[in-house]
C-alpha cells in the first residue's frame, strides 16, 4: 500500500510505503498520511472473519495497509505481542446496556484507555522496523490526558526511540498526570506546558516544521495524526459489527469525540466495507466538530476545561483525512484551506462539502451537566458506570441514535481514571484496578515549561540522544 499526504499538491504525489509513512508520522508538507486507495471486504470476506479472535481479525484488517512492510508471520508475531498483555480474552469486549445499546469496552490495556488498542502495537511495531533499518527516533507527541501515558507505556525502554509528551498544565486529572510522571525510564521524559491541548499540539507541530531540529533528532510522532493508529484502531470496530452479526446485521456507533481519530477509523472502517448504519460524532461542550455537521461552519473557539478533559480539543487534526477526501483528494485544496483555517480560524468548506459530512456524521453535543446526569442514570438502570467521556457518547446515542440498527457506544477509558468525576455523579468513586492503586504512591518526575517553541526545543536537546551517539553504543 502507498500512502499520499493530504496536503501534496503535486501531479502526480509522492507515493510513500507504509514504514516511512508510520516513522515519519506528519508529512513534511504538514499534511497527514493517507492510504492511496481503500482495501474492500466484501459480504463474504466479512463471514471468513466470523468467530475469528481479535489478534485473527486484526491481521485480516490490516494486512492490506502494511502490504509490502513485513511478512505475514512477522505481523502476526507483533499484533499476538501486542494484545497478550490486555485484561480481557476478547481484548474489546462487548457488553449489553438495554435491548438495543451496547458498550464497546476499550479499556482493558495497561493504561486503561482506548490508546492502548493502537500504541500497544505502534511500540513493537516502531522497534521491529527501526532495528531492521539500524535507525532510531525521537517521539514528540501532544497529549490531552490518555495518549500520553499509552504512548510512553508502549515505548518505555525500547532501545531505538526517546520519547517526549507534552501535557497542558493543571488541565489532566491526577491519574492521567501519574501514569506518565511515574515512569522512571530513562528516555522517557514529560513536559507540562503552562497551555492548553492545542497548545501542546501546536508546538509540536512546530517542531516538526523547524526542518533541521526535526532531522537531527529524526523525528517521529505516534499521536493519532499517525497513520497506524487510525489503521489499529479500524479493527475494534470490524470486531464489535462481527460480533453483532455484520455483515448480515448493519450496526451504529457513537463515538466519544476530540482529535476525530477514533471516529474517523469508524468511517475508514465504513469505507472498507462494514456495514454501519448511523456514526455519530459526540462532542463535549468543545463542539466545534458539532457546529460542523449541524451548522456548517467550522470556527475555533476557545477551549473550554470539561469533566472529559481528552477531548477539550478545538482543532481535531484527523478532520483533515476526512476534508482531503470530500475535497476529492485535492491536496493542494486542503493545503490552502488548512492555511486559511490556521490564518483566520475558520475552514474554508463548499456547502456540498458539508451536505457530505452532514450524509456521512451525525453529531451532538453534551455539556458537564449532561455528562453527570447520564453517569448517574446509567448506573441506576444497568449497575454499569461510564467514565465521563464514554457518558458523553451514551449521551448523544440515547440523544440522536437512531432505532434501526443495534447502537454500540465506545466505553473510551476505565471510570477509575476520572474518579472525581464519576463521583460527583453517584456518590462514590469507582473502585480502581491494582494498577492505578500503585501509582498514588511512586514518586513523580515533573518539568513545567512556558508556551514557547525555543524552551521546548531546547529541552529536548538537552535530553535526546542523537542518532548518531546511539549508533556508536
Ligand atoms: C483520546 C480520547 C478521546 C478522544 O478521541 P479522539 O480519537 O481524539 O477523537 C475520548 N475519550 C478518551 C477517554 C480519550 O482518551
Amino acid at each position: 500500500m502507498a500512502y499520499l499526504s493530504t496536503r501534496d499538491g503535486r501531479a502526480p504525489p509522492v507515493r510513500l510505503p507504509f514504514e516511512d509513512a508510520l516513522l515519519a508520522g506528519l508529512a513534511p508538507d504538514g499534511g497527514l498520511y493517507v492510504p492511496e486507495v481503500w482495501p474492500r471486504f466484501d459480504a463474504a470476506a466479512l463471514k471468513a472473519l466470523q468467530g475469528k479472535s481479535y489478534v485473527e481479525i486484526a491481521g485480516a484488517v490490516t494486512a492490506p495497509f502494511i502490504e509490502g512492510a513485513m511478512s505475514g508471520p512477522a505481523w502476526r508475531k507483533l499484533l499476538t505481542e501486542a494484545y497478550r498483555n490486555f485484561a480481557h480474552p476478547a481484548v474489546a469486549p462487548l457488553k449489553q446496556l438495554d435491548s438495543n445499546l451496547w458498550l464497546l469496552e476499550l479499556f482493558h490495556g495497561p493504561t486503561l484507555a482506548f490508546k492502548d488498542y493502537a500504541l500497544q502495537l505502534l511500540g513493537p511495531l516502531f522497534d521491529h522496523v527501526l532495528a531492521r533499518r539500524g535507525e532510531r527516533v525521537t517521539i514528540v507527541g501532544a497529549t490531552s490526558g490518555d495518549t500520553g501515558s499509552a504512548a510512553i507505556e508502549a515505548c518505555r525502554d525500547r532501545k531505538a526511540i526517546d520519547i517526549f509528551i507534552l501535557y497542558p498544565h493543571n488541565r489532566i486529572s491526577e491519574v492521567q498526570r501519574r501514569q506518565m510522571t511515574t515512569v522512571p525510564s530513562a528516555n522517557v521524559h514529560t513536559i507540562a506546558i503552562e497551555g492548553t491541548f492545542d497548545d501542546c499540539q501546536d508546538l509540536v507541530k512546530a517542531m516538526f516544521a523547524d526542518g533541521q531540529f526535526r532531522q537531527t533528532f529524526n523525528l517521529s510522532a505516534v499521536n493519532s495524526i499517525n497513520w497506524a493508529r487510525i489503521m489499529a484502531q479500524v479493527v475494534y470496530y470490524f470486531a464489535a459489527a462481527l460480533a453483532l452479526g455484520a455483515p448480515d446485521r448493519s450496526v451504529s456507533f457513537s463515538v466519544p469525540t476530540g482529535n476525530f481519530g477514533n471516529v474517523y477509523a469508524a468511517h475508514v472502517a465504513r469505507r472498507m466495507g462494514l456495514p454501519i448504519t448511523q456514526l455519530v460524532i459526540a462532542t463535549n461542550r468543545n463542539d466545534i466538530l458539532a457546529r460542523f455537521i449541524n451548522d456548517g461552519s467550522m470556527t475555533i473557539g476557545a477551549v473550554e476545561p470539561s469533566l472529559s478533559p481528552a477531548m477539550d480539543i478545538q482543532v481535531s487534526s484527523n478532520f483533515e483525512r476526512l476534508y482531503f477526501e470530500l475535497a476529492g483528494r485535492d491536496g493542494g485544496a486542503v493545503a490552502d484551506a488548512f492555511r486559511k483555517f490556521r490564518a483566520t480560524g475558520s475552514l474554508p468548506a463548499s456547502r456540498a462539502l458539508w451536505q457530505e459530512a452532514r450524509a456521512l456524521f451525525t453529531a451532538h453535543r453534551v455539556d458537564d451537566a449532561g455528562i453527570l446526569t447520564t453517569i448517574e442514570s446509567n448506573f441506576r438502570a444497568t449497575g454499569e458506570i461510564v467514565d465521563p467521556h464514554s457518558a458523553v457518547a451514551l449521551a448523544a446515542a440515547q440523544a440522536v441514535g437512531r432505532k434501526d440498527a443495534p447502537m454500540v457506544t465506545l466505553a473510551a477509558a476505565h471510570p477509575a481514571k476520572f474518579a472525581d468525576a464519576v463521583e460527583r455523579a453517584v456518590g462514590f468513586r469507582p473502585a480502581a484496578p491494582e494498577r492505578l492503586a500503585v501509582l498514588m504512591d511512586k514518586p513523580e518526575r515533573i518539568s513545567v515549561l512556558p508556551n514557547e517553541l525555543a524552551a521546548v526545543e531546547r529541552f529536548v536537546r538537552e535530553r535526546a540522544r542523537r542518532p548518531q551517539e546511539v549508533a556508536k553504543q
